[in-house]
């Protein structure tokens, strides 16, 4: 965390800021070299070299053009860093949508299979039935609300055909691995990730109210 203090200077070089000590180290450290592959030499200075280690920290989670575009945040850059260390990256994508707040939670949370499904509610003795209120077939596990029941399913492929993107993975996890990789723009992707974001909450809704009617407990 300490080390992200540095990133206000990493970013300052990164968008050429007109200041005397950007223009400094550029004509004694970095020169001609890109900035974002430059490694500084053994013999610099211990402050420069934190400096470049701290950029090679946030090339983790950054593209050089992500980075010149995003607005220099130690708390995101944080939580970015920890996703990538506890093997959560791809999912980091949730948080950087444009989704409004209560869609991410809810998405977070389902590929985090954290959400209080029947199937695990049972376990815990507050339901008496792991059966699905809505189609009254199968168990209600993460896997059926999203996407694997037909009526998700099918929301899920007639959005699939007006965003233009074949969302063939049956879960939100595979989707948004898949999302991560897929060669589209930055902009295009949080399109993406906030359109299925906003479909995982308004099913996670509509079975709550469904459970609601029936006076059992929701979340
Ligand atoms: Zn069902």
């Amino acid at each position: 965390m300490e080390s992200l203090c540095l990133g206000k200077h990493v970013w300052a070089i990164s968008n050429k800021k007109d200041n005397l000590w950007v223009k400094w180290v550029n004509s004694v450290y970095i020169k001609q070299c890109s900035w974002w592959n430059y490694e500084a030499h053994a013999n610099a200075s211990w402050y420069w070299t934190r400096i470049v280690q701290t950029k090679n920290k946030l090339k983790q989670v950054f593209t050089e053009f992500e980075f010149q575009a995003f607005q220099y945040n130690i708390a995101e850059t944080y939580s970015k860093l920890r996703l990538k260390s506890e093997g959560l990256w791809p999912y980091a994508l949730i948080w950087d949508s444009f989704c409004t707040p209560k869609h991410r939670v809810i998405s977070w949370l389902d590929v985090r299979l954290r959400l209080p499904t029947k199937d695990r509610l049972i376990r815990f003795a507050v339901v008496k039935s792991s059966v699905c209120m809505i189609c009254e077939d199968y168990d209600e596990t993460h896997s059926h609300l999203f996407f694997s029941y037909c009526n998700s399913r099918k929301v899920k492929e007639e959005m699939s055909k007006l965003l233009g993107w074949n969302m063939r993975s049956q879960d939100l996890v595979c989707l948004v691995k898949g999302l991560k990789n897929r060669r589209v723009t930055q902009g295009r992707k949080k399109v993406y990730m906030s359109t299925i974001a906003a479909l995982v909450y308004f099913i996670w809704q509509s079975r709550n109210s469904v459970l609601w009617e029936h006076k059992l407990p929701t979340v």
